[in-house]
């Protein structure tokens, strides 16, 4: 037996999970939690929800929850998300770019404001709060950044140009990032959910989602709690050596 500490525990780390009032993120929020963290989570609009999160995981888990409102389209709103992490922590350690939206067409019928929401949410939202929480992390020598992206970012999807260029941006934009900041203590990585039951999904069709249920090799949709583990593991001390990856959770769906 020996008393060396767990590489997975996340004591004394503070963490921002943008979007943590709902589906992946709050899934996200929850883990950290569990591992005992203390979590800031962000929502744009939802604000009873995120409040109820925060409630949850503090009377599950004894962690410090909060929950802030921030656009992330908003550099103001991210500088003030950072700032009131460290007001209440005292630092941030581990960043988690979840907040994200979908405006599907096909591209002949794709208007430039559906083309811009996307692109300003999934894409210019995650470099904003990764620029704002470099501070921060070069000040602690120690960082962990995951940005959630989408196998759509990796192998594409009619109707979703938009979301796809967003998500494999955000690819291309993590492992810059990672390079950046590979010998400063920080790691950046992402995570690639395949099709996950939450509200962004909830909309298809039963048709559309029998169509891409038949294309999971395990034949189902992911829930949502199983994305958080592979999050809070990249977060933790036990994944020190592991940077610029890209990491699919999808059930089989793309293979590379
Ligand atoms: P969701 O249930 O629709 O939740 C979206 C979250 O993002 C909400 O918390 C929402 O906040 C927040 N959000 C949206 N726009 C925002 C903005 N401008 N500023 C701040 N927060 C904003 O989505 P989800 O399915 O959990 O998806 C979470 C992430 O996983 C997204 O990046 C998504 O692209 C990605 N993903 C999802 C799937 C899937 O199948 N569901 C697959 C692959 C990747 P409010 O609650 O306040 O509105």
């Amino acid at each position: 037996m020996t008393n060396a500490p767990d590489p997975r525990s996340l004591v004394g780390r503070t963490a921002v999970v943008t979007g943590g009032g709902r589906g992946i993120g709050r899934a996200i929020a929850t883990e950290l939690a569990r591992a005992g963290a203390n979590v800031l989570i962000t929502y744009r609009e939802n604000q009873s929800l995120a409040d109820a999160v925060a409630r949850d995981l503090q009377s599950t888990w004894h962690a410090n929850v909060r929950a802030v409102q921030c656009d992330v389209r908003s550099g103001q709103d991210i500088e003030r998300v950072m700032t009131e992490v460290r007001q209440s922590f005292g630092a941030l350690h581990i960043l988690v770019n979840n907040a994200g939206m979908t405006a599907d067409n096909l591209v002949m019928r794709l208007s430039e404001q559906a083309w811009d929401d996307v692109m300003d949410t999934n894409l210019r939202g995650t470099f904003l709060a990764c620029k704002a929480a470099l501070r921060p992390m070069l000040k602690e020598r120690w960082g962990r950044i995951v940005n959630i992206t989408s196998v759509v970012g990796v192998a594409g999807n009619p109707g979703q140009a938009n979301y796809a260029a967003a998500k494999a941006g955000i690819i291309g934009f993590s492992r810059s990032l990672a390079l950046e900041v590979a010998s400063r203590g920080i790691t950046v990585n992402a995570v690639a959910p395949g099709f996950v039951q939450t509200d962004m999904t909830s909309g298809l069709s039963d048709e559309q989602k029998e169509v891409i249920r038949q294309r999971i090799p395990m034949g189902r949709y992911a829930e949502a709690n199983e994305i958080g583990p592979l999050v809070a593991f990249l977060a933790s001390d036990a994944a020190s050596y592991i940077t610029g990856q890209v990491i699919n959770v999808d059930g089989g769906l793309v293979m590379n």
